[in-house]
Protein backbone atom coordinates (compact mmCIF):
# COMPACT_ATOMS: atom_id res chain seq x y z
CA UNK A 1 0.00 0.00 0.00
CA UNK A 2 3.35 2.42 0.04
CA UNK A 3 2.88 3.31 3.35
CA UNK A 4 6.22 3.90 4.62
CA UNK A 5 6.85 2.19 8.21
CA UNK A 6 8.56 4.01 10.73
CA UNK A 7 10.40 3.51 13.88
CA UNK A 8 6.49 4.28 15.62
CA UNK A 9 3.95 2.04 15.95
CA UNK A 10 1.11 1.54 13.23
CA UNK A 11 -2.21 1.97 14.76
CA UNK A 12 -4.36 0.97 11.77
CA UNK A 13 -8.02 2.05 11.83
CA UNK A 14 -11.08 0.27 9.62
CA UNK A 15 -13.97 3.25 9.22
CA UNK A 16 -13.44 6.92 9.05
CA UNK A 17 -17.28 7.22 11.10
CA UNK A 18 -17.23 8.96 14.73
CA UNK A 19 -15.25 6.19 16.44
CA UNK A 20 -12.58 6.09 13.84
CA UNK A 21 -12.37 9.79 13.26
CA UNK A 22 -11.81 10.01 17.18
CA UNK A 23 -9.77 7.56 17.65
CA UNK A 24 -6.92 9.11 14.90
CA UNK A 25 -7.32 12.85 16.04
CA UNK A 26 -6.37 12.01 19.52
CA UNK A 27 -3.83 10.39 18.19
CA UNK A 28 -2.28 13.39 16.63
CA UNK A 29 1.36 14.65 17.25
CA UNK A 30 2.16 11.51 19.14
CA UNK A 31 4.66 8.54 18.79
CA UNK A 32 2.36 6.62 16.46
CA UNK A 33 1.81 6.04 12.83
CA UNK A 34 -1.84 6.23 12.30
CA UNK A 35 -3.39 4.62 8.78
CA UNK A 36 -6.98 5.27 8.35
CA UNK A 37 -9.00 2.94 5.52
CA UNK A 38 -12.65 3.78 4.63
CA UNK A 39 -14.53 2.38 1.43
CA UNK A 40 -15.24 5.90 0.86
CA UNK A 41 -13.14 9.15 1.08
CA UNK A 42 -15.71 10.85 3.29
CA UNK A 43 -16.90 10.92 6.74
CA UNK A 44 -20.78 10.28 6.76
CA UNK A 45 -23.16 12.51 9.70
CA UNK A 46 -25.92 9.53 9.57
CA UNK A 47 -27.91 11.32 11.93
CA UNK A 48 -29.11 13.68 9.00
CA UNK A 49 -29.05 11.31 6.22
CA UNK A 50 -33.00 11.69 6.29
CA UNK A 51 -32.79 15.07 5.26
CA UNK A 52 -30.79 14.42 2.51
CA UNK A 53 -33.46 11.91 1.40
CA UNK A 54 -36.51 14.30 2.13
CA UNK A 55 -34.91 17.15 0.06
CA UNK A 56 -33.77 19.52 3.15
CA UNK A 57 -30.12 18.88 2.59
CA UNK A 58 -27.80 18.54 -0.16
CA UNK A 59 -25.50 15.44 0.36
CA UNK A 60 -21.99 18.06 0.88
CA UNK A 61 -23.57 19.29 3.81
CA UNK A 62 -23.46 16.03 5.59
CA UNK A 63 -20.59 14.46 4.09
CA UNK A 64 -16.83 15.48 4.64
CA UNK A 65 -13.71 14.48 2.86
CA UNK A 66 -11.36 12.69 4.86
CA UNK A 67 -8.23 13.52 3.95
CA UNK A 68 -9.27 17.31 4.72
CA UNK A 69 -10.53 16.85 8.16
CA UNK A 70 -6.55 14.67 8.99
CA UNK A 71 -4.88 17.95 6.53
CA UNK A 72 -2.60 19.19 9.41
CA UNK A 73 -1.96 15.81 11.01
CA UNK A 74 1.82 14.59 10.26
CA UNK A 75 1.54 10.91 11.39
CA UNK A 76 -2.05 10.43 9.97
CA UNK A 77 -1.99 8.06 6.23
CA UNK A 78 -5.33 7.29 4.36
CA UNK A 79 -5.93 5.15 2.04
CA UNK A 80 -9.61 4.56 0.17
CA UNK A 81 -9.93 0.84 0.75
CA UNK A 82 -12.51 -1.93 1.27
CA UNK A 83 -11.22 -4.30 4.30
CA UNK A 84 -12.10 -8.00 3.17
CA UNK A 85 -9.90 -9.72 5.75
CA UNK A 86 -7.89 -9.77 9.09
CA UNK A 87 -5.03 -12.41 8.71
CA UNK A 88 -4.76 -11.62 12.81
CA UNK A 89 -1.84 -14.44 12.95
CA UNK A 90 0.17 -12.48 10.80
CA UNK A 91 -1.40 -9.08 12.19
CA UNK A 92 -1.78 -8.34 8.53
CA UNK A 93 -5.08 -6.76 6.93
CA UNK A 94 -6.38 -7.71 3.49
CA UNK A 95 -8.27 -5.57 1.49
CA UNK A 96 -9.06 -4.57 -2.40
CA UNK A 97 -5.80 -2.49 -2.64
CA UNK A 98 -3.43 -4.30 -1.19
CA UNK A 99 -1.98 -6.04 1.91
CA UNK A 100 -1.36 -3.74 5.18
CA UNK A 101 0.56 -5.13 8.61
CA UNK A 102 -0.43 -3.43 11.62
CA UNK A 103 0.60 -3.78 14.90
CA UNK A 104 -2.38 -2.51 16.64
CA UNK A 105 -5.74 -2.92 14.75
CA UNK A 106 -8.85 -1.03 15.94
CA UNK A 107 -12.43 -1.94 14.08
CA UNK A 108 -14.68 0.78 13.72
CA UNK A 109 -16.74 -0.37 10.81
CA UNK A 110 -20.38 0.41 11.85
CA UNK A 111 -23.02 -1.28 11.40
CA UNK A 112 -25.03 -1.81 7.86
CA UNK A 113 -29.18 -2.43 7.54
CA UNK A 114 -30.65 -6.18 8.96
CA UNK A 115 -33.58 -7.99 7.12
CA UNK A 116 -34.07 -10.06 9.92
CA UNK A 117 -33.73 -12.59 6.97
CA UNK A 118 -36.99 -11.15 4.95
CA UNK A 119 -35.57 -11.92 1.42
CA UNK A 120 -38.43 -9.74 -0.09
CA UNK A 121 -37.73 -7.13 1.94
CA UNK A 122 -34.19 -6.93 1.50
CA UNK A 123 -34.42 -6.69 -2.57
CA UNK A 124 -37.24 -4.22 -2.25
CA UNK A 125 -36.65 -1.91 -0.11
CA UNK A 126 -35.37 1.32 0.55
CA UNK A 127 -32.73 1.25 3.51
CA UNK A 128 -30.52 4.70 4.41
CA UNK A 129 -27.26 3.72 6.04
CA UNK A 130 -25.40 5.79 3.53
CA UNK A 131 -25.21 8.78 1.48
CA UNK A 132 -25.83 7.15 -1.95
CA UNK A 133 -29.29 5.26 -0.36
CA UNK A 134 -29.92 8.25 0.84
CA UNK A 135 -29.80 9.95 -2.16
CA UNK A 136 -31.66 6.72 -3.55
CA UNK A 137 -34.24 6.95 -1.31
CA UNK A 138 -34.63 11.31 -2.88
CA UNK A 139 -34.71 10.11 -6.22
CA UNK A 140 -37.22 7.22 -5.87
CA UNK A 141 -39.58 9.84 -3.79
CA UNK A 142 -39.58 12.45 -6.25
CA UNK A 143 -39.99 10.07 -9.06
CA UNK A 144 -43.11 8.18 -7.61
CA UNK A 145 -45.10 11.65 -8.06
CA UNK A 146 -43.42 12.15 -11.52
CA UNK A 147 -45.36 8.96 -12.08
CA UNK A 148 -48.29 9.34 -10.25
CA UNK A 149 -48.85 11.92 -12.16
CA UNK A 150 -49.43 9.88 -15.26
CA UNK A 151 -51.42 7.24 -13.40
CA UNK A 152 -55.00 6.71 -12.92
CA UNK A 153 -56.61 7.37 -9.50
CA UNK A 154 -56.21 3.77 -8.28
CA UNK A 155 -52.51 3.29 -9.39
CA UNK A 156 -51.81 6.69 -7.73
CA UNK A 157 -52.18 5.46 -4.54
CA UNK A 158 -49.67 2.91 -4.81
CA UNK A 159 -46.95 5.24 -5.57
CA UNK A 160 -48.15 7.99 -3.07
CA UNK A 161 -48.05 5.62 -0.35
CA UNK A 162 -45.01 5.83 1.80
CA UNK A 163 -44.96 3.12 5.04
CA UNK A 164 -41.80 3.52 6.61
CA UNK A 165 -40.99 0.44 9.10
CA UNK A 166 -39.13 1.14 12.58
CA UNK A 167 -40.49 3.75 14.79
CA UNK A 168 -36.95 4.34 16.23
CA UNK A 169 -35.54 8.01 16.22
CA UNK A 170 -34.66 7.28 12.44
CA UNK A 171 -38.21 5.84 11.32
CA UNK A 172 -39.57 8.95 13.37
CA UNK A 173 -37.68 11.78 12.01
CA UNK A 174 -37.99 10.52 8.65
CA UNK A 175 -41.74 10.31 8.89
CA UNK A 176 -42.14 13.59 9.89
CA UNK A 177 -40.01 15.29 7.08
CA UNK A 178 -41.82 13.40 4.83
CA UNK A 179 -44.95 14.71 6.28
CA UNK A 180 -43.65 18.53 6.04
CA UNK A 181 -43.20 17.67 2.33
CA UNK A 182 -46.29 16.90 2.02
CA UNK A 183 -47.79 19.70 4.18
CA UNK A 184 -45.38 22.40 2.67
CA UNK A 185 -44.07 22.04 -1.02
CA UNK A 186 -45.35 18.82 -2.56
CA UNK A 187 -48.99 20.63 -3.20
CA UNK A 188 -46.86 23.64 -4.59
CA UNK A 189 -44.23 21.32 -6.76
CA UNK A 190 -47.60 19.50 -7.91
CA UNK A 191 -50.70 21.31 -8.61
CA UNK A 192 -52.39 18.78 -10.91
CA UNK A 193 -51.99 16.10 -8.23
CA UNK A 194 -54.07 15.26 -5.38
CA UNK A 195 -51.55 15.61 -2.56
CA UNK A 196 -54.01 14.51 0.02
CA UNK A 197 -53.56 10.94 -1.95
CA UNK A 198 -50.01 10.96 -0.54
CA UNK A 199 -50.12 8.68 2.99
CA UNK A 200 -46.60 8.40 5.33
CA UNK A 201 -47.41 4.94 7.22
CA UNK A 202 -44.95 4.41 10.30
CA UNK A 203 -45.04 0.64 11.32
CA UNK A 204 -43.89 0.06 14.25
CA UNK A 205 -43.88 -3.56 16.48
CA UNK A 206 -44.32 -2.52 19.74
CA UNK A 207 -46.52 -0.51 21.61
CA UNK A 208 -45.14 2.65 21.44
CA UNK A 209 -42.58 4.88 18.93
CA UNK A 210 -39.04 6.02 20.19
CA UNK A 211 -39.34 3.08 23.22
CA UNK A 212 -35.70 3.81 24.43
CA UNK A 213 -36.83 7.01 25.26
CA UNK A 214 -38.69 8.08 28.07
CA UNK A 215 -42.65 7.87 28.63
CA UNK A 216 -43.39 11.45 27.89
CA UNK A 217 -41.33 11.89 24.93
CA UNK A 218 -42.81 8.49 23.28
CA UNK A 219 -46.22 9.98 24.08
CA UNK A 220 -45.39 13.17 22.67
CA UNK A 221 -43.76 12.23 19.31
CA UNK A 222 -46.43 10.18 18.91
CA UNK A 223 -48.89 12.93 19.61
CA UNK A 224 -46.71 15.41 17.02
CA UNK A 225 -46.94 12.36 14.33
CA UNK A 226 -50.16 12.02 14.33
CA UNK A 227 -50.73 15.65 14.41
CA UNK A 228 -48.60 16.25 11.06
CA UNK A 229 -51.11 13.44 9.87
CA UNK A 230 -48.81 10.54 10.24
CA UNK A 231 -50.33 7.11 10.29
CA UNK A 232 -48.99 5.44 12.69
CA UNK A 233 -49.17 1.61 13.29
CA UNK A 234 -48.11 0.01 16.32
CA UNK A 235 -47.89 -3.31 17.37
CA UNK A 236 -47.65 -4.37 13.40
CA UNK A 237 -45.07 -6.66 12.24
CA UNK A 238 -44.09 -7.21 8.46
CA UNK A 239 -44.36 -10.31 6.87
CA UNK A 240 -42.93 -9.47 3.29
CA UNK A 241 -42.59 -7.04 0.86
CA UNK A 242 -42.70 -8.42 -2.90
CA UNK A 243 -42.26 -4.58 -4.22
CA UNK A 244 -46.03 -3.97 -5.01
CA UNK A 245 -47.64 -4.86 -1.89
CA UNK A 246 -46.68 -4.97 2.07
CA UNK A 247 -47.88 -8.20 3.82
CA UNK A 248 -48.46 -8.09 7.43
CA UNK A 249 -47.95 -10.85 9.90
CA UNK A 250 -51.50 -10.16 10.75
CA UNK A 251 -52.30 -11.03 7.16
CA UNK A 252 -53.57 -7.41 6.24
CA UNK A 253 -51.82 -6.25 3.15
CA UNK A 254 -51.04 -2.15 1.75
CA UNK A 255 -50.29 -1.63 -1.41
CA UNK A 256 -47.36 0.24 -2.14
CA UNK A 257 -44.71 0.39 -4.71
CA UNK A 258 -41.91 2.21 -1.56
CA UNK A 259 -40.91 0.59 1.63
CA UNK A 260 -38.73 2.57 3.57
CA UNK A 261 -36.60 -0.25 6.04
CA UNK A 262 -35.68 1.62 9.38
CA UNK A 263 -36.46 -1.61 11.58
CA UNK A 264 -32.51 -3.00 12.30
CA UNK A 265 -28.66 -3.08 11.81
CA UNK A 266 -26.24 -5.53 12.70
CA UNK A 267 -22.56 -5.08 12.68
CA UNK A 268 -20.38 -4.44 9.66
CA UNK A 269 -18.06 -7.54 10.23
CA UNK A 270 -14.50 -7.91 8.91
CA UNK A 271 -13.57 -12.19 8.09
CA UNK A 272 -10.83 -13.31 10.05
CA UNK A 273 -12.32 -12.56 14.02
CA UNK A 274 -12.83 -15.66 15.54
CA UNK A 275 -16.78 -16.07 15.54
CA UNK A 276 -16.27 -16.96 19.36
CA UNK A 277 -15.33 -12.90 20.13
CA UNK A 278 -19.02 -12.43 18.03
CA UNK A 279 -22.51 -11.71 20.05
CA UNK A 280 -25.28 -11.28 17.67
CA UNK A 281 -23.31 -9.39 15.18
CA UNK A 282 -20.97 -7.24 17.18
CA UNK A 283 -17.54 -7.89 18.73
CA UNK A 284 -17.80 -8.61 22.09
CA UNK A 285 -15.20 -6.36 23.81
CA UNK A 286 -13.97 -5.61 27.01
CA UNK A 287 -13.79 -2.26 28.87
CA UNK A 288 -10.92 -1.78 27.08
CA UNK A 289 -12.19 -2.01 23.81
CA UNK A 290 -10.16 -5.05 23.04
CA UNK A 291 -11.94 -8.20 21.39
CA UNK A 292 -11.92 -11.26 22.98
CA UNK A 293 -9.20 -13.31 22.58
CA UNK A 294 -6.92 -10.78 21.11
CA UNK A 295 -4.06 -8.79 22.44
CA UNK A 296 -4.16 -5.94 19.94
CA UNK A 297 -7.16 -5.83 18.31
CA UNK A 298 -10.03 -3.25 19.34
CA UNK A 299 -13.61 -2.42 18.35
CA UNK A 300 -15.14 0.97 18.80
CA UNK A 301 -18.26 2.12 18.37
CA UNK A 302 -21.52 0.21 16.24
CA UNK A 303 -19.54 -2.64 15.91
CA UNK A 304 -18.50 -3.68 19.31
CA UNK A 305 -20.39 -4.83 22.31
CA UNK A 306 -19.47 -3.54 25.65
CA UNK A 307 -22.33 -4.70 28.12
CA UNK A 308 -22.32 -2.39 31.64
CA UNK A 309 -24.16 -2.89 34.42
CA UNK A 310 -26.35 -0.04 33.66
CA UNK A 311 -26.38 -1.43 29.71
CA UNK A 312 -26.68 -5.23 30.08
CA UNK A 313 -27.17 -5.70 26.35
CA UNK A 314 -24.46 -3.83 25.36
CA UNK A 315 -24.02 -0.13 25.59
CA UNK A 316 -26.23 1.90 22.91
CA UNK A 317 -25.35 2.02 19.03
CA UNK A 318 -25.74 5.94 18.95
CA UNK A 319 -22.69 8.24 18.04
CA UNK A 320 -21.11 9.56 21.20
CA UNK A 321 -20.60 5.69 22.43
CA UNK A 322 -18.51 5.84 18.92
CA UNK A 323 -16.61 8.99 19.38
CA UNK A 324 -16.20 8.76 23.59
CA UNK A 325 -14.53 5.51 22.44
CA UNK A 326 -12.32 6.53 19.83
CA UNK A 327 -11.25 9.23 22.57
CA UNK A 328 -11.11 7.19 25.04
CA UNK A 329 -8.48 4.27 22.65
CA UNK A 330 -6.36 7.01 21.91
CA UNK A 331 -5.74 7.99 25.09
CA UNK A 332 -5.04 4.20 26.16
CA UNK A 333 -2.46 3.85 23.73
CA UNK A 334 -0.70 6.55 24.49
CA UNK A 335 -0.90 5.29 28.20
CA UNK A 336 0.74 1.65 27.29
CA UNK A 337 3.48 3.13 24.78
CA UNK A 338 4.76 5.46 28.45
CA UNK A 339 4.04 2.50 30.33
CA UNK A 340 1.57 4.12 32.58
CA UNK A 341 -1.71 1.74 33.76
CA UNK A 342 -4.43 1.86 31.33
CA UNK A 343 -8.42 2.67 31.79
CA UNK A 344 -11.28 0.92 32.08
CA UNK A 345 -13.98 2.36 29.49
CA UNK A 346 -17.09 4.30 31.30
CA UNK A 347 -20.01 5.78 28.84
CA UNK A 348 -21.11 9.35 29.48
CA UNK A 349 -24.40 9.13 28.51
CA UNK A 350 -25.59 12.42 27.84
CA UNK A 351 -29.26 11.64 26.70
CA UNK A 352 -30.94 11.46 23.58
CA UNK A 353 -33.02 13.93 21.06
CA UNK A 354 -35.45 13.23 18.26
CA UNK A 355 -37.19 16.07 15.90
CA UNK A 356 -40.57 16.14 14.40
CA UNK A 357 -40.61 18.06 12.01
CA UNK A 358 -40.47 21.89 12.32
CA UNK A 359 -41.37 23.45 15.68
CA UNK A 360 -41.02 20.05 17.41
CA UNK A 361 -38.79 17.50 19.06
CA UNK A 362 -38.34 15.66 22.43
CA UNK A 363 -35.04 15.81 24.72
CA UNK A 364 -34.19 13.72 27.36
CA UNK A 365 -31.48 14.41 29.00
CA UNK A 366 -30.30 13.21 32.67
CA UNK A 367 -31.54 16.41 34.73
CA UNK A 368 -34.39 17.54 32.59
CA UNK A 369 -36.69 16.24 29.44
CA UNK A 370 -38.61 18.30 27.62
CA UNK A 371 -40.54 18.77 24.05
CA UNK A 372 -41.60 21.49 22.25
CA UNK A 373 -40.26 24.42 20.19
CA UNK A 374 -37.01 24.75 23.05
CA UNK A 375 -36.36 21.29 22.43
CA UNK A 376 -36.29 21.86 18.37
CA UNK A 377 -33.71 24.61 18.64
CA UNK A 378 -31.71 22.44 21.09
CA UNK A 379 -31.63 19.49 18.72
CA UNK A 380 -30.79 22.08 15.53
CA UNK A 381 -28.26 23.52 17.83
CA UNK A 382 -26.67 19.95 18.89
CA UNK A 383 -26.45 18.66 15.16
CA UNK A 384 -25.42 21.84 13.90
CA UNK A 385 -22.22 22.27 15.87
CA UNK A 386 -21.95 17.92 15.94
CA UNK A 387 -21.36 18.45 12.23
CA UNK A 388 -17.96 17.49 10.97
CA UNK A 389 -16.15 21.34 9.02
CA UNK A 390 -16.97 24.80 9.16
CA UNK A 391 -18.35 24.41 5.82
CA UNK A 392 -20.70 22.40 6.46
CA UNK A 393 -22.47 23.99 9.56
CA UNK A 394 -22.87 27.25 7.70
CA UNK A 395 -24.44 25.66 4.43
CA UNK A 396 -26.78 23.79 7.07
CA UNK A 397 -27.83 26.79 8.89
CA UNK A 398 -28.37 28.68 5.98
CA UNK A 399 -30.64 25.90 4.69
CA UNK A 400 -32.11 25.05 7.67
CA UNK A 401 -32.99 29.30 8.10
CA UNK A 402 -33.81 29.15 4.63
CA UNK A 403 -36.66 26.48 4.71
CA UNK A 404 -37.99 27.71 8.29
CA UNK A 405 -39.01 31.15 6.81
CA UNK A 406 -39.63 30.06 3.41
CA UNK A 407 -41.33 26.59 3.96
CA UNK A 408 -39.60 25.26 1.19
CA UNK A 409 -36.46 23.09 0.31
CA UNK A 410 -34.28 24.02 -2.37
CA UNK A 411 -33.13 20.15 -2.86
CA UNK A 412 -35.92 18.20 -4.79
CA UNK A 413 -33.53 17.43 -7.11
CA UNK A 414 -33.47 14.08 -9.27
CA UNK A 415 -30.03 13.86 -10.32
CA UNK A 416 -29.61 10.43 -10.56
CA UNK A 417 -32.57 8.38 -11.31
CA UNK A 418 -32.93 5.54 -9.02
CA UNK A 419 -33.74 2.37 -10.86
CA UNK A 420 -34.89 -0.86 -8.80
CA UNK A 421 -33.64 -3.82 -9.28
C1 LIG B 1 -30.13 7.19 9.57
C2 LIG B 1 -29.38 7.21 10.87
C3 LIG B 1 -29.69 8.16 11.82
C4 LIG B 1 -28.98 8.19 13.03
N1 LIG B 1 -29.29 9.15 13.95
C5 LIG B 1 -28.57 9.24 15.08
C6 LIG B 1 -28.81 10.29 16.02
O1 LIG B 1 -29.69 11.13 15.81
N2 LIG B 1 -28.02 10.35 17.13
C7 LIG B 1 -27.03 9.44 17.37
O2 LIG B 1 -26.32 9.54 18.38
N3 LIG B 1 -26.80 8.43 16.53
C8 LIG B 1 -27.53 8.31 15.38
N4 LIG B 1 -27.27 7.29 14.50
C9 LIG B 1 -26.27 6.30 14.85
C10 LIG B 1 -24.87 6.83 14.60
O3 LIG B 1 -24.77 7.36 13.31
C11 LIG B 1 -23.89 5.67 14.81
O4 LIG B 1 -23.99 5.25 16.14
C12 LIG B 1 -22.47 6.10 14.52
O5 LIG B 1 -22.33 6.49 13.19
C13 LIG B 1 -21.50 4.95 14.83
O6 LIG B 1 -20.20 5.36 14.54
P1 LIG B 1 -19.13 4.28 14.08
O7 LIG B 1 -17.84 5.01 14.02
O8 LIG B 1 -19.23 3.08 14.93
O9 LIG B 1 -19.57 3.82 12.63
P2 LIG B 1 -19.99 4.62 11.33
O10 LIG B 1 -20.20 6.07 11.61
O11 LIG B 1 -21.10 3.86 10.74
O12 LIG B 1 -18.71 4.51 10.40
C14 LIG B 1 -18.27 3.29 9.88
C15 LIG B 1 -17.31 3.58 8.74
O13 LIG B 1 -16.69 2.35 8.38
C16 LIG B 1 -16.59 2.29 6.97
N5 LIG B 1 -16.53 0.86 6.62
C17 LIG B 1 -17.41 -0.10 6.94
N6 LIG B 1 -17.01 -1.30 6.51
C18 LIG B 1 -15.83 -1.10 5.90
C19 LIG B 1 -14.89 -1.95 5.26
N7 LIG B 1 -15.07 -3.26 5.17
N8 LIG B 1 -13.78 -1.39 4.72
C20 LIG B 1 -13.56 -0.06 4.79
N9 LIG B 1 -14.39 0.78 5.41
C21 LIG B 1 -15.51 0.28 5.96
C22 LIG B 1 -17.84 3.00 6.48
O14 LIG B 1 -17.67 3.48 5.16
C23 LIG B 1 -17.97 4.12 7.51
O15 LIG B 1 -17.32 5.30 7.09
C24 LIG B 1 -27.96 7.25 13.28
C25 LIG B 1 -27.66 6.28 12.31
C26 LIG B 1 -28.35 6.28 11.11
C27 LIG B 1 -28.00 5.26 10.06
Amino acid sequence: MNIPKTEHKRVVIIGGGFGGLNLAKSLKGKDFQVVMLDKNNYHTFQPLLYQVATAGLEPDSIAYPIRKIFKAQENFFFRMANVEKVETSENKIITDIGILEYDYLAIATGTTTNFFGMEGVAKHAMTMKSVTEALDLRSLILQNFEKALLENEEEQVSFMNFPIVGGGPTGVELAGALAELKNHILPNDYPDLDINRMKIHLIEMQDEVLQPMSDKASSKALAYLKDLGVNVMLNKSVASFDGNNLTFKSGEQLKSKTLIWAAGVKGNLVDGISSTAIEGSRYKVDDKLKIDGYDNIYAIGDVGILKTKKFPYGLPQVAPVANQQGDFLGKNFISESKGASLKSFTYQDQGSMATIGRNRAVVDMKAFKFQGTIAWFVWMFVHLISLVGFRNRVITFFNWSYNYFSFDKGARLIIRKFKRN
